[in-house]
């Protein structure tokens, strides 16, 4: 095994404490390896996005063997059934628990309990150092290690480790330091996101419905709460976002059909522009990218935090067997079998996502012809159903191979 070069203050300094950034931290701390993690923000800032996400079953796989969904399991929610529809086309293609013999198709779980889940195992580890409201003003890299240069409360400082990680979002700073181009596009629309409590009886369906203006995500959370995705050209996001909280619910009731009884808004509603983004590279000398600072699809299908969990997964499995076999985790060619692995896997996602997103959303008749014989080939052909399922849920394309706790 080769000895961290003495120069290196760190052998892993990863940049972006977020779900991916942590996640890739959790899997390689006790792998041997010193591991920084650098985030903007403060411990309490970080765990407050108001957000929650469809976890696919691969994401749970990671986490199991992480030893951490023993944790998160009873703070989040699961769903036996998915519900496919196209605006008002009457028929619905059903995805059932039982199309993969396992106890759950998905789950969802609020953006706290995954970052505080992370933090609470990171803080146990004596290999793990938290650097929170630190920024990264520059990088430069050396024979050795590469150097960033930090600022914290004022005071600068420099770091040497190994290999830089890009875990720090989508508009990622290292990535554009760093001189990496990116391909992709931004959409026309905006997704309006909010929580709702209703008093239905069940609450284990998760439905996307494609409409005109764009797919509407309901995800079940604890608690008889949805996470509601509703996508929509841009001024019509601002437009629902100005609506007072009675018509907007009455808007949502009438979008849903009267899915919902006693319905009540919780919490904020909040906007975001989507877009499609892919970076040229993933990896060069002494840097690799993961998660949204690498990608990023229209949340429709609930897929991007999904896409980075597997990037730390397969990142932490590459640079485990590299540490193990002796090889320098910084050097470009260790970093290409991460990007081999995953850039592909990622652009068929990316793919999918984006032309489930034109095909549906818009009234242009040839094309609603051809989506709604394609809904009416899954709704006929299981091998088809299952096919898509198991894409969605990430059990195609290659496994991380962990280390078992
Ligand atoms: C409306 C909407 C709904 C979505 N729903 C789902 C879903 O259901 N399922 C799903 O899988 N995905 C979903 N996504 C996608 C998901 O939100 C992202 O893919 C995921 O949050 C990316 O995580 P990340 O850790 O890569 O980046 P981020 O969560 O953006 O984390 C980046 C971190 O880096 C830190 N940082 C940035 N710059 C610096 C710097 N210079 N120095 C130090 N730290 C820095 C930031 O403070 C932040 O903590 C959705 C997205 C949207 C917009």
């Amino acid at each position: 095994m080769v000895e961290t070069a003495p120069v290196c203050d760190c052998d892993l300094a990863i940049v972006g404490g977020g779900i991916v950034g942590a996640t890739l931290a959790a899997a390689l701390k006790d792998a041997g390896l010193r591991i920084t993690i650098i985030e903007a923000q403060s411990p309490t800032a970080l765990s407050q996005r108001q957000r929650a996400y469809a976890l696919s079953l691969r994401s749970q796989e990671i986490f199991t063997t992480l030893g951490l969904w023993r944790q998160i399991l009873p703070r989040i929610a699961s769903f036996g059934k998915i519900r496919l529809s196209d605006a008002d086309y009457g028929r619905t293609v059903a995805f059932e628990q039982t199309d993969l013999d396992r106890p759950a198709l998905g789950y969802v779980g609020e953006h706290r309990v995954l970052v505080e889940t992370l933090q609470g195992d990171l803080g146990r580890s004596p290999q793990v150092d938290w650097r929170y409201q630190t920024q990264v003003l520059g990088m430069t890299e050396g024979e050795h290690c590469a150097e960033l240069e930090l600022e914290s409360g004022g005071t600068r400082q420099i770091l040497k480790t190994r290999l830089v990680v890009g875990a720090d979002g989508a508009r990622s700073p290292l990535r554009q330091r760093a001189g990496i181009q990116t391909k992709g596009w931004k959409y026309w629309q905006s997704c309006v996101t909010f929580t709702i409590r209703h008093q239905n009886p069940d609450n284990d369906t998760a439905y996307e419905r494609f409409w005109y203006d764009g797919p509407m995500g309901v995800l079940p959370l604890p608690g008889n709460r949805c996470q509601i995705v509703w996508t929509a050209p841009h001024a019509q996001a601002q437009a629902l976002l100005a609506l007072d909280e009675a018509t907007f619910i009455e808007r949502f009731q009438a979008r849903t059909q009267g899915l919902f009884t006693g319905l009540e808004l919780m919490g904020d509603r909040l906007a975001f522009p989507v877009q499609l983004m892919q970076s040229d590279r993933y990896v060069q000398s002494r840097l690799a990218l993961i998660g949204d600072a690498a990608h990023c699809c229209h949340p429709v299908g609930g897929q991007g935090l999904n896409l980075g969990i597997r990037d730390a997964a397969a990142l932490a499995e590459i640079l485990q067997t590299a540490h193990n076999a002796g090889e320098d985790i910084g050097n470009v060619a260790v970093l290409r079998r991460y990007e081999r692995w995953r850039r592909g896997e990622n652009g068929i996602i990316l793919a999918f996502t984006d032309l489930l997103n034109r095909c549906f959303s818009n009234r242009f008749w040839p094309l609603v012809i051809v989506r709604r014989l394609g809904l009416w080939g899954l709704f006929l052909i299981r091998p088809l159903r299952l096919f898509a399922l198991r894409l969605m849920t990430g059990l195609l394309g290659r496994t991380p191979r962990l280390r078992g706790v």
